[in-house]
């Protein structure tokens, strides 16, 4: 496989230039050699910037063009409002429980209030908690999509490769034969 630009057979993937890229930013950061070595003048101890700085530098531009697409965490559905509801009900089961210790009559006055209301408020409850369901489903759909988006951006990222010679961007297909 040549590149397709200027058939230079000296290519490499993306994802191993990136990773050499980040290598040689972790070398570079530490980089240059205490050296000692006998001159002229006698012996001479010096520290000598590693020449390879600048081919790190090259590679480092070559690795920022190599760099993987970011893909997010996965967006995972939450089950907010069951909790929300579990907690209401126990809430409920409490203060009732609590004013029929305290009075048996307002127990049942409090209980039959609150099966005149029930519908009312069950109703109110469900059509509120439909809206809000509805507006996180389609936000999580939107998520769920940017995130398949990014996740195909990526896996397109493993199979690419960059020209070391003019840089260009290609898919090699390296991949095929094992398919
Ligand atoms: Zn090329």
């Amino acid at each position: 496989m040549k590149c397709p630009k200027c058939h230079s057979e000296d290519w490499k993937l993306a994802s191993v230039i990136y990773n050499q890229g980040l290598t040689d930013v972790n070398t570079s950061t530490s980089g240059g050699t205490l050296g000692a070595g006998v001159g002229t003048g006698g012996i001479n101890v010096g520290y000598a910037r590693s020449s390879s700085e600048t081919t790190g530098e090259h590679q480092t531009t070559f690795s920022k063009q190599a760099a993987p697409p970011d893909v997010p965490p996965k967006p995972e559905l939450l089950h907010s409002t069951n909790a929300v509801a579990v907690v209401q009900f126990l809430g409920l089961g409490i203060g009732l429980y609590l004013i029929f210790k305290e009075n048996i009559l307002l127990g049942f006055i409090a209980l039959a209030l609150l099966i005149g209301f029930w519908s009312k408020i069950t109703n109110a409850l469900k059509s509120n908690r439909d809206g809000e369901h509805k507006d996180y489903e389609a936000k999580h759909a939107k998520e769920m999509e940017e995130y398949e988006h990014a996740v195909e951006a990526y896996k397109k990222w493993e199979t690419a490769a960059i020209c070391l010679r003019c840089g260009a961007l290609f898919y090699p297909n390296i991949n095929s034969h094992n398919n």
